[in-house]
């Protein structure tokens, strides 16, 4: 197999490996990083008994063939996928959960950010000056990002540490907790403004230049390829499992804010996997479910919801979704829907499928069912509804709505437990700035 490239979406940087691009999180023009072209793969590669590490070693090889970590991929993967993601039956018979969430933070963003941290480990020379990982967050992938990379000596030893940035007031309570609790290499930063807002100075930094040279910074958003390529692993897995049994694709319904979840899953089904149709379900930020129904793409300011880790008005990975389809708008249309789901709409969900069927799940995950709630019956289609999160990272939007405690897994209650610290940051790249070379 010859070496696969790597380009931006902007077209105005050079081809890179995908060490490099790895490494560089987002390209030197701004744009994303995007394989040349979408490698395809023969489904009888794949072992019919395999884990999720096997499906995804099998899966992302031709990515990595000839890339310096391509004889290290089976390790990586047996690293960073140390725990399942279960399809587990609904009420509905034409439909399952597909529970993303039983990795050490309860949310997906799990197993991309182990996957990049196990990544950027082998990467890494020790020599190197200090690399501090930027990461902005709507409420679940700092975590993930601080867990991957928290009391790991070999990365500490070597200089990386984390700064994660998250709006003020608009991740939940326990999502707050969990970002400020790892403390050593990993610092929390309460932003006065949105997600978009913490999006746009991390990309402002990364592009600023002379602060680069005092203070060398990376990124670890789902702009980073080494975030987006493991989080195939759990789309083809359960792809496989049903076509293997059932002789038939098995169709995905996401809740979608930023599109790194979703780009994953139609970079899946473009590979040739079974993966049937798709939906993106998405909160009141209409940005995608706008384009979908016609209109312009137009980013906007993002606004609070109750599935706040979707609050995001200007999806960053639209620009990937644009690449994957030739840049035709249209074609775009054709190969995905979207639908908005408001507040009220999620409260009703959410309560609806606790009462009748004892289905509790997040409010993130009550978009996908809502979406689901309108898809007919009795057609050839099997939904996966994708479970982005666990239910207990919610608490304080579902324990009053359904009248009772919700259990907390065990590796969430530890990080609970701990004392938590985030220091205050305005939407101010200066400050930012400031903040990053005292940290130097
Ligand atoms: C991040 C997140 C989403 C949205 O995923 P994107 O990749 O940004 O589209 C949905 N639900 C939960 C719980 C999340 O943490």
């Amino acid at each position: 197999m010859s070496a696969l490239r790597y380009l931006s979406t902007r077209g105005r940087a050079p081809a890179v490996t995908l060490s490099e691009a790895i490494a560089a999180g987002l390209a030197p023009d701004g744009g994303l990083y995007v394989p040349e072209r979408l490698p395809s793969i023969d489904l009888a590669a794949f072992d019919p008994d395999g884990d999720l590490a096997a499906t995804a070693t099998t899966l992302l090889t031709p990515f990595f063939a000839g890339d310096p970590l391509a004889d290290a991929l089976p390790a990586i993967c047996a690293e960073a996928f140390t725990f399942n993601a279960p399809l587990r039956p609904l009420a509905r018979p034409d439909a399952s959960l597909l529970e993303l969430f039983h990795g050490p933070t309860a949310a997906f963003k799990d197993f991309g950010a182990r996957f990049l941290a196990a990544c950027l480990r082998r990467l890494r020379d020790p020599d190197a000056p200090p690399l501090t990982i930027l990461v902005a967050t709507s409420g679940d992938t700092g975590a993930a990002v601080g867990a991957a990379f928290h009391q790991r000596s070999d990365l500490e030893r070597s200089g990386v540490r984390v700064a994660i940035l998250y709006p003020d007031g608009r991740v939940s309570p326990r999502q707050a907790h969990q970002l400020g609790s790892f403390g050593d290499n990993v610092h929390a930063l309460r932003v006065a403004g949105s997600f978009d807002d913490c999006q746009r100075l991390v990309k402002a930094a990364l592009n600023d230049a002379g602060l680069q040279r005092e203070v060398p910074l990376s990124s670890a958003n789902s702009i980073s390829l080494g975030r987006l390529l493991p989080q195939m692993s759990y789309y083809a897995h359960a792809a496989l499992r049903w076509w293997r049994a059932h002789g038939r694709p098995l169709d995905f319904i996401i809740p979608t804010g930023n599109l790194g979840n979703a780009m994953a899953c139609v970079w899946t089904r473009g590979m040739g996997l079974p993966v049937g149709d798709i939906r993106l379900a998405c909160n009141a930020n209409g940005t995608l479910p706008d384009f979908f129904a016609g209109a312009g793409y137009r980013p906007r300011d993002a606004i609070a919801t109750l599935a706040n880790a979707m609050d995001v008005g200007a999806p960053s990975n639209f620009e990937r979704l644009r690449w994957t389809f030739g840049g035709d708008d249209d074609a775009v249309r054709h190969a995905l829907r979207a639908a908005s789901i408001d507040d009220a709409t999620i409260r009703a969900t959410l309560l609806r499928h606790a009462r009748d069927h004892d289905e509790v799940v997040c409010p993130h995950t009550a978009t996908a069912l809502a979406v689901l709630d309108r898809e007919p019956r009795g057609d050839a289609r099997h939904w996966a509804v994708v479970a982005t999160a666990h239910p207990a990272k919610f608490d304080a939007v579902l324990e009053p709505l359904l009248g009772h405690a919700l259990t907390v897994p065990p590796a969430l209650a530890a990080m609970l437990e701990r004392p938590a610290v985030a220091a205050p940051m305005g939407v101010d790249e200066q400050a930012l700035g400031q903040w990053l070379r005292k940290l130097a």
